[in-house]
């Protein structure tokens, strides 16, 4: 029999208004329920089995770029199991999973086949996988593109862990003939050295309970010398070049003149550089130690700005949790802490709830969280929006409830969050995954159903 889902707000490419999702009759093998049409209500066929979400909105899933999965390896960080629990319950259909933090680190195509072993039966949702770009793994390269990555990540500084090697300008220029030849994406971290050096070294003897310590041993000069330094490179090597992670709005214009010249550059920043502010963040608070930091309030606002000029195309959480000791919150000492700010299950309230209050509708909202992060992954095709002859991935959203984030609203391994205790916009309802909710009024599937975009 047909089915059909309407809302009133159903967000597609040519608009939000009150449509129905039409599916097709029964399961097209892997790809599941398709996406037949989308119609006015009252094309649907008479027989129709229809669930009506009314005044709810109804988006495509979203699609992250940018998580820390950590497993194989470091699973009691986090884990497929828990890391997708906590994206179906925060509308998120899609991850893509970062090549550090587990073990092995996904910088060779073996390590890429023990994270497929493990993530088997566990994924509640689709992912897919970044490989590393190191020192020494310039052979790796195309061999990790030809087994499916979606593109390379890669530190210009020392990314927090070992294991996973930063790259200098050196091991870059090895590297690139191969990345553009690939076709894929070099996601940077972005930030050199030199310039936290020598910030840090007149800080030795600072308080680094402070947060302004902290924040001064990482200023934007950092981001900006490895922002100019790709730019370059992008130029020279004509590799796409993604800069993940942005916090500093100093770089938005060089970028956007770098794009008006047609270099192909995408840009990223995250939740909490648009929700925090360094002048808020309380000493002691190490739950908002991220590498680049939090910066100031005017920051803040220029990259909403920079999201409204679309220099920033993209919204990935970055999340990158931690065992809570690891954040040595008894210490509060912002030079021992890990640095990562985990987000998945309420990213979007925390971007809907800033967006609303800047004027931005849904749309922008799935044009930051699903379209663009999609497209950089290469997923264009079966991610990022909703159209006929896709597969039924969505969320179904009241974007005008609130609620306050205490650990139930988690879900990921573990309960620890820079946003407890806050008031936020927009309850995630439900997520369906190719037509059969994953997630539904608090409760997850049973059986984990996602699989692995693979890009070849
Ligand atoms: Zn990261």
């Amino acid at each position: 029999m047909a089915q059909a889902f309407i809302a009133d707000r159903v967000v597609t490419p040519q608009g939000a208004r009150r449509t129905a999702l039409l599916l097709e009759d029964g399961y097209a093998g892997e790809h599941g329920r398709l996406i037949r049409a989308i119609c006015e209500v009252g094309d649907l066929p008479a027989d129709a089995e229809v669930i009506d979400f009314g005044p709810r909105a109804l988006l495509p899933g979203l699609v992250d770029s940018h998580v820390h999965i950590n497993q194989p390896g470091r699973t009691e960080w986090e884990g497929f199991a828990t890391a997708t629990r906590a994206a179906a319950a925060g509308g998120y259909t899609t991850l893509v999973d970062m090549p550090l933090n587990c073990l092995p680190e996904t910088t060779t195509v073996a390590a890429l086949e023990a994270k497929r072993e493990s993530a088997a039966g566990q994924s509640l949702v689709d992912w897919a996988a970044w490989g590393g770009a190191v020192a020494g793994n310039q052979a790796d390269l195309l061999p990790l593109a030809r087994a499916g990555v979606a593109g390379f990540k890669c530190f210009l500084i020392y990314p927090g862990c070992d294991g996973f090697s930063m790259i200098d300008r050196e091991q870059l220029e090895l590297a690139l003939p191969f990345i553009a030849e690939s076709g894929l994406p070099l996601l940077v971290h972005a930030e050199l050295a030199g310039p936290i050096d020598a910030a840090t070294e007149s800080l030795r003897h600072a308080d680094w309970r402070k947060y302004a310590t902290y924040l001064a041993s990482r200023p934007d000069e950092a981001e900006l010398e490895a922002i100019r330094l790709m730019i370059r490179l992008c130029r020279q090597f004509g590799f796409r070049l993604h800069i993940v992670h942005l916090a500093t709005a100093q770089a938005l214009h060089e970028l956007q003149a770098a794009r008006a010249d047609g270099l192909p550059i995408t840009v990223e920043t995250c939740p909490h550089y648009l929700h925090f502010a360094a002048e808020d963040i309380a000493d002691g608070a190490t739950l908002l130690k991220c590498a680049p930091p939090i910066r100031s309030l005017v920051n803040r606002e220029a990259l909403w700005q920079g999201l409204r000029d679309g220099v920033v195309e993209l919204v990935a959480t970055d999340h990158s949790p931690c065992p809570p000791s690891m954040k040595r919150l008894h210490e509060g000492r912002f030079d021992l802490a890990w640095g990562g700010i985990a987000s998945l299950s309420i990213a979007l309230p925390i971007v809907w709830t800033g967006a609303v209050q800047r004027g931005f509708t849904l749309q922008d909202v799935v044009r930051w969280m699903s379209f663009a992060p999609a497209a950089l992954a290469g997923l264009s095709d079966r991610a990022g929006s909703l159209e006929a002859g896709r597969e039924a991935t969505f969320v179904v959203v009241d974007p005008e409830a609130d609620f306050v984030v205490t650990p139930k609203c988690l879900h990921y391994r573990h309960a620890v969050s820079a946003y407890m205790g806050e008031t936020l916009r927009g309850v995630v309802e439900a997520t369906y995954l190719r037509g059969e909710p994953v997630y539904q009024a608090g409760a997850f599937v049973v059986s984990p159903r996602g699989r692995e975009h693979r890009l070849r």
